[in-house]
């Protein structure tokens, strides 16, 4: 009967939870050796310039190297380890890996590291940033730093002040998914960056006349106030040559690139004749 199918719904739907609920438990409890051990890894995704297909820089992304689980994303453990306060070890695992290798590549690309807000609460990360650049040998020059809006949310005074200092070291502070959340602008009016990433929300829709004309909006912008723009999420041809033919410089994506655990290429596939 309808009754009892419904019931059985709502248990295989309750095991369901409860399966999540201690997979999250199991997660949070591994994860802390995850970083002793050196099971947080970091992979590598290219920026390109979509005229020449040239890497001009990179991002990049944290990984766990999971013993049984295999590979694991982002989207598995760093929600959670900003939950549990784990976030600042694993942010400081990845700036100091990601500046060790990208010293030894014989490219000078860029390297891009995510901050997660809370980074910045505790007040030391500037410090965190000027050791792992001395300990790497990498120069500030060569370093970007993303943040999102999450990161200018508080708006506090010890925020800005951290954010400007970076900049003052000669690392490179990038806007990044630009455009998906609630006041954007407003942000670049609050604090001076070198780059804007577009979310590949947008990026994938070029197919929109409403959301064309937000990247052209875009552009525009980062145009007069002389800051570059990246395209995130370039999936299609039909996107590149949109950006190429519209000023936006630089793409993201897996047509150009999906992230490796080496240096990326210096050259785009797609135009690796
Ligand atoms: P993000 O900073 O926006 O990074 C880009 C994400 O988009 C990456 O996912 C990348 O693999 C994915 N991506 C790139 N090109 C394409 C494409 O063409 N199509 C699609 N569908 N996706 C594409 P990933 O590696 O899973 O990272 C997800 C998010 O996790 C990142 O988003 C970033 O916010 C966060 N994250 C990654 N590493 C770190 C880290 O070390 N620290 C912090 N705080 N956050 C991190
Ligand atoms: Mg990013
Ligand atoms: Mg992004
Ligand atoms: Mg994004």
């Amino acid at each position: 009967s309808a009754k009892r199918e419904g019931k059985n719904r709502f248990r295989l739907f309750s095991v369901a939870m409860e399966q999540d609920y201690t997979e999250r438990l199991r997660c949070e409890s591994e994860l802390g050796d995850a970083i002793a051990r050196g099971q947080i890894i970091v992979a590598y995704q290219a920026i390109v310039d979509v005229v020449s297909g040239q890497t001009v820089a990179c991002e990049a992304l944290a990984r766990w190297q999971h013993p049984e689980r295999g590979l694991l994303l982002p989207g598995a453990f760093i929600e959670i380890a900003e939950r549990i306060d784990l976030i600042d070890h694993i942010g400081e695992r990845v700036l100091r890996v990601a500046c060790h290798e990208a010293v030894s590549w014989n490219s000078l690309i860029q390297v891009n590291v995510n901050l997660s807000p809370r980074q910045l609460q505790r007040g030391n990360f500037v410090r965190i940033l000027a050791e792992a650049l001395h300990d790497s040998g990498l120069p500030p020059t060569r370093l970007g730093i993303e943040v999102t809006e999450r990161t200018l949310l508080d708006d506090d005074e010890s925020t800005r002040r951290q954010l400007a200092d970076i900049r003052a070291m000669g690392v490179k502070l990038i806007l990044d998914d630009f455009g998906s959340g609630y006041s954007s602008l407003s942000y670049l009016q609050d604090i001076d960056v070198d780059g804007i990433k577009i979310d590949a929300s947008f990026t994938g829709k070029l197919g929109s006349n409403k959301v064309r004309a937000i990247c052209r909006m875009v552009a525009r912008l980062a145009m007069e106030l002389n800051v570059y723009v990246v395209a995130e999420g370039v999936e299609t041809r039909e996107q590149l040559d949109w950006l190429r033919l519209n000023g936006i410089a630089f793409g993201q994506g897996f047509l150009l690139g999906r992230p490796t655990l080496h240096a990326p290429d210096r050259q785009a596939a797609y135009l690796a004749l």
